[in-house]
């Protein structure tokens, strides 16, 4: 089973956009393709077909309208519906984890989109285009990013671990019927929380000790909330060399003085901008299976996504 994004459909390659021709993303359709199932959507293509008059947003009397460029016809309240509509039967899939958008539109666009005033002059800040607000409002939990913000290895890397993770939960939660079970998921995503936050890890650890004896589903409904939360939260360079150097704890009583200066060089390198963050996870991943420290072996922070993505490779992929 792969999880399921819901993407803008000219992405994909098909010819839906205004001039009847699409915006093909290679990350999106060749690689990402491999690993996911795509539910797509184009809003506008249903209310206008294809090739269409082009669409903007006008703020009028302090509310932004959807207004047709050569008709100047208001075309808000249909584009709200459709939208409204085709979220709602998006996000009756099963394992649905989350939405690719096309940057900049005026329907999908999640951020940076031109919003105009009345007399046609470019307003001081921009907005989301109306079925990306939707979406982001809603379901405020879900990973959300648009092609070109994607381009950023550091977000492309962060959205791809956020939403394989969303999917382990997914996935996790359709079986979990104890404590027991929720206990060793969350001790598989230690060091991934760590990376993110240690002030998230913690408050999931507080969650999953159940110190107040809350029933099962009270406890899962509680956990789901905040590893969501917490899964939307950037890593960066610093927290991941920290969680880095606590992994090494559970191998450094076994590797020998050549096999620990190899690690601790190769972190150093990472904290430093030289090396990729994949040099050291490798190593630890190496150490782990040959002194078989089970524990670390477990850990998702190890490999959290399809290797063959090889984001973790690029440099820039940490800040
Ligand atoms: S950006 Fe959205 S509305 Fe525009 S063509 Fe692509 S999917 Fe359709």
């Amino acid at each position: 089973m792969k999880p399921k994004i819901a993407v803008s459909n000219c992405l994909l390659g098909v010819n839906c956009n205004y001039q009847a021709s699409h915006n093909r993303d290679d990350f999106v359709y060749k690689e990402l393709a491999k690993y996911v199932e795509f539910i797509p959507f184009c809003p506008e293509v249903i209310m206008l077909g294809t090739p269409r008059e082009t669409i903007r947003l006008v703020k009028i009397d302090g509310v932004e309208r959807v207004i047709g460029n050569a008709t100047g016809k208001d075309y808000t309240e249909e584009l709200s519906k459709i939208s409204h509509d085709l979220i709602a039967n998006i996000m009756k899939e099963e394992n649905l984890c989350g939405f690719i958008f096309k940057s900049k539109s005026p329907s999908c666009g999640v951020e940076r989109v031109k919003l105009y005033s009345q007399k046609g002059n470019l307003e001081p800040y921009t907005t989301a285009g109306v079925m990306a607000k939707m979406v982001i409002e809603n379901y405020p939990n879900l990973p959300v990013e648009d092609n070109n913000r994607l381009l950023d290895p550091w977000l492309r890397e962060n959205f791809v671990m956020q939403l394989f993770a969303y999917f382990d939960f997914l996935q996790f939660k359709q079986e979990a019927k104890k404590m027991g079970d929720l206990v060793v998921f969350h001790t598989g995503y230690k060091f991934l929380m760590m990376a993110k936050s240690t002030k998230a890890y913690n408050e999931l650890g507080r969650i999953v000790a159940n110190r107040d004896k809350l029933s099962f589903e009270e406890i899962l409904a509680e956990y789901e909330k905040l590893f969501f939360e917490s899964l939307k939260l950037k890593n960066s360079r610093k927290k991941s060399f920290n969680a880095l150097q606590h992994m090494y704890g559970f191998v450094k009583d076994f590797v020998d003085e050549s096999e620990k200066s190899a690690i601790l060089e190769e972190f150093e390198d990472f904290k430093n901008g030289t090396n990729p963050i994949i040099s050291s996870v490798s190593l630890l991943a190496l150490f782990a299976k040959k002194y078989d420290v089970k524990y670390l072996q477990g850990q998702k922070y190890l490999f959290p996504y399809p290797k063959d993505l090889r984001l973790r490779s690029d440099i820039k992929a940490f800040k």
